[in-house]
């Protein structure tokens, strides 16, 4: 026996339906809910709770009929290498039969009515209860939207197709590597991990030319609550998060439907609305008055320390570091390009970007590509960025300068002018986006591999949000302005710093807002995606890049 953990029984289920399922949810301490298992849950509360009782020796007489009936029973054993938490036990004396309740109908399709991975299970179950001196000639699989019972003979080939799951399991676990996604297959539609997984993705990156279908984009996003209001609390009322200011209620929302809570300067949180967030796994960001990411809340972290041990193994490995830093900073070049191509405000002859912008722009893009070191890197993108800024000016409304919002080069700490102080909130509030985002699939936001590693300073979010410096952060900018969305009287100038009024603040987010959830079209996969999810999906596309599973990380880029 290895020295591996004891298999859950559920486990081989996940195994047998897909060995990488099992293995994302075992090994890396994956989980995620969806419909599904949501309704399994709540349909398992019932059956979960214990009564009756298994006795711990199965009686020796033959004609012993005392019935046994006992629900929620916990069994296991070193020489199986098993653990199994059986919905009930029943029969007679020292015969019994493990009963598997499942949520859905009897799948008529399966011959025996029951498919594969659950006939594992139970035999599974069976096995444990054989390795505690009891018979086991059958289990029995109850479907509870059916209402339907249906036998699984123990028979000497299942013990045989179970064992040998259990040997493939312990197999997988044990080397460290995760196993392929299935290819097409139509239970990834239905898992609950697909959003992890990203089945397709991966495989179209490792080059299987089969379009990737939208399965990630179908999931349904939750909303960010902000709470600026200065001296406001939030507290729980039942499934609500209550947001209060001098005891008067200022707004509400439900938990269901909180993707995280951002709490800016004084606003404050109840403990036990702290405690809710933590089981919900719902981050809970600090941000200092004028938005500045302090740090965030969440549970005791991911379990999938694998995940980890690749990123902190990458980020010393410099061959790694350049090639990722490379794709990305060309990426932030590419996009900014972009962004000057289709906003640029030229005269009534001519409303295009000069030439030869575009043009030395496209020769910076070509020179991050191929920087020999990351120092190179990093006066490439000076330069690109220069030549970005010192044009920054010409995607502004033409009366922009009228009202106060000329630019004339990027400053910050603290930004001096309006337009700088957009741009530093724009940028915090995706530092921000992008810490949650990496931390949620249990990437170490803090090491990176481009920015180095400072106190307090999430360098992986930093790389990370590069090319979407100018997609999201900036265009949000140039929208509130132009659209006057944002007024000149929504500043305050003290200090030499110039900052945004709490209204103004407010109509950024709400800005800031639409824009993560304006859908795209993935350039890559050609499905539709809205922003906020994209930061997912890259997240989880690094994971697999650094896990080795895709050649190259895809860094996003719009035409
Ligand atoms: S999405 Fe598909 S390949 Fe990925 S774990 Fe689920 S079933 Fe397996």
């Amino acid at each position: 026996m290895t020295d591996l953990p004891l298999i859950p029984v559920r486990m081989l289920n996940e195994h047998v339906y897909c060995p990488r399922l099992a293995y994302l949810m075992w090994v890396q301490g994956e989980f995620q809910h969806n419909e599904f298992t949501v309704d399994g849950a709540i349909k398992h509360r019932r059956v979960d709770r214990p009564g009756g009782k298994l006795p711990e020796q199965p009686s020796q007489a033959a004609d012993d009929e005392t019935r046994i009936h006992a629900r929620s029973v916990t069994l296991s054993s070193d020489e199986l290498g098993l653990i199994a938490k059986m919905d009930l036990v029943e029969g007679e004396g020292a015969v019994v039969a493990p009963v598997d309740y499942k949520r859905g109908k009897r799948p008529h399709k399966a011959a025996s009515g029951v498919y594969e991975p659950e006939q594992i299970q139970v035999c599974a179950q069976g096995l444990l209860l054989e390795e505690h001196g009891y018979s086991c000639p059958e289990g029995v699989v109850y479907f509870v939207a059916s209402r339907e019972r249906v036998r699984v003979p123990l028979d000497e080939e299942l013990r045989t197709r179970t064992r040998n799951a259990m040997t493939e399991l312990r197999r997988n676990a044990a080397s460290g590597c995760i196993p392929a996604p299935l290819e097409d297959s139509p239970k990834c539609p239905r898992c609950s991990l697909a959003g992890i997984c990203l089945p397709d993705e991966v495989r179209f990156l490792s080059r299987t030319p089969v379009q990737p279908r939208p399965i990630f984009a179908a999931r349904d996003a939750a909303k960010p609550l902000y709470v600026q209001t200065q001296r406001a609390y939030v507290r729980k009322d039942g499934e609500v998060l209550v947001v209060e200011q001098e005891k008067e209620q200022v707004a509400k929302a439900r938990l269901a439907e909180v993707s995280q809570v951002a709490l800016f300067g004084s606003a404050a949180l109840t403990t036990p609305a702290l405690h809710e967030c933590l089981r919900r796994e719902i981050p809970v960001t600090w941000l200092s008055y004028g938005g500045w990411f302090i740090g965030h809340t969440v549970t005791v972290g991911r379990r999938n320390v694998e995940t980890r041990t690749h990123q902190y193994r990458a980020s010393f490995d410099d061959g790694r570091c350049l090639d990722l830093a490379r794709r990305l900073v060309a990426g932030k070049i590419v996009n900014s390009r972009t962004l000057l191509r289709r906003n640029w405000r030229g005269t009534d002859d001519d409303a295009s970007a000069p030439r030869e912008l575009l043009t030395a722009l496209r020769e910076d893009m070509r020179h991050a590509g191929r920087a020999p070191s990351l120092a190179v890197l990093l006066g490439v993108e000076g330069a690109a960025a220069n030549r970005y800024f010192q044009n920054f000016q010409n995607m502004l409304r033409e009366a922009s300068d009228d009202l106060g919002f000329d630019f004339s080069t990027r400053n910050r700490r603290p930004p001096k002018d309006p337009v700088n102080a957009l741009l530093s909130f724009a940028y915090a509030m995706l530092t921000r986006e992008w810490t949650m985002a990496l931390s949620s699939v249990g990437l170490d936001p803090y090491r990176g591999f481009y920015h180095q590693p400072r106190f307090g300073r999430p360098a992986l979010a930093l790389d990370m949000m590069e090319p979407f410096r100018p997609l999201v952060a900036d265009s949000v900018v140039l929208t509130v302005i132009n659209n006057g969305e944002i007024r000149p009287e929504d500043f305050i100038s003290a200090a030499g710093g110039c900052n945004l009024k709490d209204a103004g603040r407010k109509k950024f987010i709400q800005a800031f807002e639409r824009r993560l959830q304006q859908e795209i079209t993935h350039p890559i996969f050609k499905y539709r995606i809205n922003y906020r999810q994209l930061f997912e999906v890259q997240s989880r596309l690094l994971v697999r890049w650094l896990g080795d599973e895709i050649p190259t990380y895809p860094v996003f880029m719009t035409r």
